[in-house]
Order: structure tokens, then sequence, then C-alpha cells
């Protein structure tokens, strides 16, 4: 559309909803009625206060798309002036997210996974399935696609559409999807075990009926964070307690600061959501800061196709995390905290939102404030300056290092920035003590890790175990393979990490190990891949996840992705399937050109499963065994 913001209007439900965010407007300066006598002598302060609401932007553009089910030029221009951001600067954060839609569109919208661990469950059957008795797509939920989807007079008065998603991490039930339905009571539902017939019933106004609960099958004594997954009530902060909840909270306040990141620091742990960084050296660094305010982030936009651990976490621990939270606030110093949550997780903010109201009430929480923030469908938001980005307002596009966040970081103040499962395993540090901790695992990577366990295995799932498990007895804690199946490939570490062969199924999954192999933990995923996978098509689905999702500000990884995804694309016309030699020259230099040049982690690490499928696994040389 063309962004005429100051010509169209908001509609009454548009105001109602931006209202509901915001309150309503106090003055001219923040979309108040013009001509108030008031506002002249307000001005200064009023200009200043409304433009440092900013970090509203996405709340309130959220809060248009779960009422009416897209941003209109009218709904846009509101919120413009409510937060006094130029509109094109709104635009631009608008069409940055997947789950924002800036054309008209169905108010029910079904998204149905089409990433890796769902295409090796059967997604493409559920989607030919739906294509021939619904129709096509309305497009793909997409960085290329989203902005201009549809034919917006052919689509504005369908009630509902279906569309294709990357992963929604609900790779345990996969295919899942994700159901968004906009209107005064907004309903948002993520289910597993998707079929063409269900997300027939979910378009036609179906519930999705009770969340499926998270089942964990190992026994609970060799069990650390997942000890209370289906045990203890994720609702009640009394059997929270009950359970030894917010002991660790009391210690530390009894111990004080410097004894709490000492522990941390003597425990060994590392940061779970894919770089390692010593946690204790991270929150050292940020305790030092002089500069006031100190932020605490809970990375939950856990959004690597194959990790769903997190959610899990979230879903059946939520107290946990709250107290694990409350923990590192008071060792860092930090008065405020958010957790971003990927907005494709609906439950796990539910119930987390619940956890923090009750800990507040409870008054365990101090002078803490904890905010929730949901992501809108971006993966790049899950690198932690992207996040800063995103909570304040734009575009969820990396920053370059340094500085780093620990000394300028959200708001350009000293900022922690941790990952689910890194807090989840605090509380246990304080309780069992740091020796107890780092018995578990080996010395260089200490305790126990979440693993995600998908593709195609008998019971896909997370499972604990202590770093050094092989990835042999995961697959076999996993039910093994299905009867009369062979291994094919493991993808370790999600779309950024690689694939690894059925001969490397001894590899003990340490951090030291898999580098040693030339491969990575990443954040944990498993994707088992049997001999009924077409590998190269899971491949190709790669290279088009990283061209969809490069936030796009620097050419190596903006036309790198792009360029990798043609390259690839040329096998379809390659004699016999196989790759001529000129194509892997030109993709190695693609590769190393995104690794060494890109801003972050999405460009440096967009070959590497790529190159793990041409290189370990000889997928498109013909001496690998081809689909
Ligand atoms: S590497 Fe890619 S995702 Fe990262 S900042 Fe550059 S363009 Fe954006």
């Amino acid at each position: 559309m063309d962004i005429r913001p100051v010509d169209a209007t908001a509609t009454t439900d548009e105001r109602a909803a931006v209202n509901a965010l915001l309150g309503p407007p106090q003055s001219a300066w923040d979309g108040g009625p013009r001509g108030n006598p008031r506002d002249a002598h307000v001005a200064a302060v009023g200009g200043r206060d409304t433009r440092a609401r900013r970090h509203l932007l996405l709340p309130a553009l959220r809060a248009l798309q779960s009422r009416v089910g897209w941003i209109s030029e009218g709904g846009l221009g509101y919120v413009c002036d409510r937060l006094n951001v130029p509109p094109a600067d709104a635009w631009g954060v608008a069409t940055f997210y997947a789950l924002l839609f800036t054309a008209p569109t169905p108010r029910r919208i079904v998204h149905v996974c089409d990433d890796i661990a769902c295409k090796a469950r059967g997604a493409d059957a559920v989607t030919s399935a739906l294509e021939r008795a619904v129709g096509p797509p309305l497009g793909h939920a997409s960085h290329s696609a989203r902005t201009a989807p549809h034919d917006a007079a052919a689509l504005a008065p369908r009630a509902s559409g279906w569309m294709r998603s990357p992963c929604l991490g609900r790779c345990d039930r996969a295919p899942a999807a994700f159901v968004a339905a906009a209107g005064e009571r907004p309903y948002e539902a993520l289910i597993g075990d998707a079929t063409a017939d269900r997300v027939q019933a979910l378009l036609n106004g179906a519930d999705a009926g009770f969340p499926q609960g998270t089942v964990v099958r190992q026994p609970v004594e060799q069990l650390r964070l997942l000890r209370r997954v289906g045990r203890v009530d994720p609702a009640s902060i009394d059997a929270y307690r009950a359970d030894g909840g917010f002991a660790a909270l009391e210690k530390a306040r009894g111990i004080g600061a410097a004894a709490v990141i000492a522990e941390v620091t003597a425990a060994g742990l590392l940061g779970r959501g894919g770089a390692a960084f010593p946690t204790g050296r991270k929150w050292e660094a940020v305790r030092s800061e002089p500069a006031t305010p100190h932020y605490l982030i809970c990375n939950a936009d856990e959004s690597e196709p194959g990790t769903f651990k997190d959610r899990v976490l979230m879903e059946e621990d939520p107290f946990a995390i709250v107290e694990a939270m409350a923990i590192a606030a008071f060792a860092t110093g930090c008065e405020r905290g958010y957790v971003y949550v990927r907005g494709e997780y609906p439950l796990a903010a539910a119930r987390l939102q619940h956890a923090i109201d009750a800990a507040r009430v409870a008054g365990l929480l101090g002078t803490l404030d904890i905010e929730i923030r949901r992501g809108a469908g971006a993966y790049i938001c899950g690198e932690e300056t992207a996040i800063f980005e995103s909570i304040e307002g734009r575009r969820g596009e990396p920053r370059n290092k340094p500085p780093f966040p620990v000394q300028a970081g959200l708001f350009g103040k000293p900022t922690v920035v941790n990952n689910v499962e890194t807090l989840a395993n605090v509380p246990h540090i304080l309780l069992g003590g740091a020796a107890a901790f780092a018995a578990v695992g080996t010395a260089a990577s200490a305790g126990t890790r979440l693993f995600c366990l998908s593709g195609n295995v008998e019971h896909p799932g997370v499972y604990e175990a202590p770093y050094g498990v092989t990835l042999r007895a995961l697959i076999d804690l996993a039910g093994g393979l299905a009867p009369g199946r062979t291994l094919r490939a493991v993808l370790l570490g999600g779309a950024a990490g690689s694939f690894v062969r059925p001969e490397d199924v001894d590899l003990r999954l340490t951090h030291e190990d898999t580098r040693a192999a030339g491969t990575t933990l990443g954040s944990g995923v498993v994707m088992v891949l049997d001999d009924s996978v077409d590998l190269r098509a899971l491949v190709l689905r790669i290279a088009s996840f990283f061209r969809d999702e490069s936030c796009g500000q620097c050419v190596p990884c903006r036309v790198g992705t792009i360029r990798q995804e043609e390259a690839l694309h040329r096998l379809s016309a390659a004699p016999g399937g196989r790759l001529p030699a000129e194509e892997l020259v030109l993709l190695d230099d693609v590769g190393a050109a995104m690794r060494d040049a890109s801003i972050c982690g999405l460009g440096q690490t967009a070959y590497s499963a790529i190159e793990s499928a041409i290189k370990r696994l000889h997928l498109f040389d013909g001496s690998g065994a081809p689909r």
C-alpha cells in the first residue's frame, strides 16, 4: 500500500485496540484532539515523553493485528500519532515481522509448518492435501512474501486462510500448525499432529482444544531441568514452592550478589542458546558496569528450526524461569527484566505471565519489574542485539559489536542476555552447589543439556542428558528409528548447525568434542533423518529459510543467501543431479564471504549445514546416495 496515514483514519476498533495498550490520549502530542491551549505549555515535555514510549511500537502493532487482522493505513497512522513515530519508520517496523500483515488479510489464519523437522514427518502431504481441499496458501510467512502476499480485494471478504510457515517449535509433535484469529477476543494456539482435516476444522472456526502437554519419558531421578515437567502444576505457585521453589532465590539473597556470581562461575555454566559463553563472566561484567540502570533479558525467542526445549520449560515450569530471572537480576543489579517470547508461543507467554503475576503478588520479586514482550515472527530476533532493537521499537536488525551488550545493550545500558535453559540451571547451582553441578558432564562442558530430538525417531521430544552423552545413546533414548529404516544423517544444531553421518553416532555431545569433529551443539537440535527423507529437499529448505530470514542489512548475507539458494536450485536442472564443479566453487566462495563478512551469526552460519551436506554427506557429487 501507499503510506498515506495523514489522510487515513483509524476505525473505532483500531483506536480501541491501541488505547487498550497505551491508555487514552493525554494531549495533542500523543494523538489527542488538537487545539487545547494547554498543549502549547507542555510541548517540550509532551513531545519528549511521547517519543520515550517508542518501545511500545511493536506491542501497539501487535494489538492492531490481534484486533482487526492487519495493519491498515489508518491504524498505522494512529499508532504513529500516539507514539510520535514517523510513518515511514513505523512502516519499516510493521513490514519486518512475518506475523504482521500490511494488506487486508483473513481474520483467521492457520500457519502450517513446512520446515525441516515437519518435512521429515509428513508436512508436505498435509500441505498438498490442503491445497487440494481448500486452495492455495495465502503465501509463506517469510520476509519475502508477507508485505504483499495477496490480492487484497479478493481476500478481504474471506474469513480464513492458511499459510506455509517456518519452524513453529512444535517438532516433538510434527507436523505443527499455529492458528491466529483476530477480533475483540483474539485467539492463538500452537498445535502438533496437524492433519489436513484438523487444519480445515481450525479454518472453519474450531477451537484447538486443550493444550497438548509434554511427555517426559525419562525417570525423574535422571532429571534436573525437566524434573517438574508433568509432576508439578505449572499454574500453581503453591505447588512450585512445595517442590522447593524459590528456595534458591532466598539463598541468593542470603549469600549476596558477589557470592552468587562466584558460584555460577565456579559451576562452569555455559550459555545454552548456541554461543556457549560463560554465564558467570557475563554476569560479573554487567555487575561491574557503573552505568545504570542495568537490564536483564531472558531470550525466549526460540526460533532455530528443530528447537523447542525452551518452550517446554516455559510452558511446564514457568516459575523456575521467573525465580532464575530474579536471581540473575539480584546478582547483576538489574532493576528491570524482559522476557522476549517468540510470537508463536502463546501458551508459554500466558503461563509465564501468570507466574510473574503470582510471584509479584507473593512479594517474591521485590523491586524487580519483569515484562513479557512477544515477538512477531522474525528468526533474527533471537540474536541478542536484534532483541534490543525489537524491544526499542525498531526493525530487529542486529547491531555491530563492540560495544558489547554487557557495556551498552538495551537502551544503551549494560544488559545481561541469557537464554531460557541457561537461566533454568541457576537455581540448581545455588541449591546443589557449584561442585555438584560441575561433577556432571565434562570439565569443559559442565552439567546436563536439553536435547531436542526430532525427525525420524519413534518418540520425538526433549531429553535431558549429561554433556558427553553420545548421539547413539540419545537416539536410543528417543526410541530409535522406525523398524526397517536406516539412518541417513543427523542434523546437529539446527539450520545453523551441520549434518553428521551415520558413522558419527558415537560422537560425544560436548562443546569440545563437537568442535573437534567440525560440527556444533548449537541450541541442542538433534534431527534424525532416515532413508525415507529427501535430503536434497531438506537442504533446499534450509537455503530458502536463510534467504527468507536474512534481515538484509549487510550485503554478504543479503546477497549470499540468495545466490546460495539459486545455486542449489540449479541442481534440479543439472544432469544426473550432480552439481557441476563450478557451482561447488561458487557455493564455497559465497559461503566464505558470508562467514567472514556478515555482521551476525545468521550470515556467518548460513552455509554451515549446506557445506556439510556437500562435503560430509557428498549429497551433490554423485558419490553419496542421493535420492
Ligand atoms: S548477517 Fe544477515 S541477518 Fe545478520 S545482520 Fe547481516 S543481513 Fe542481517
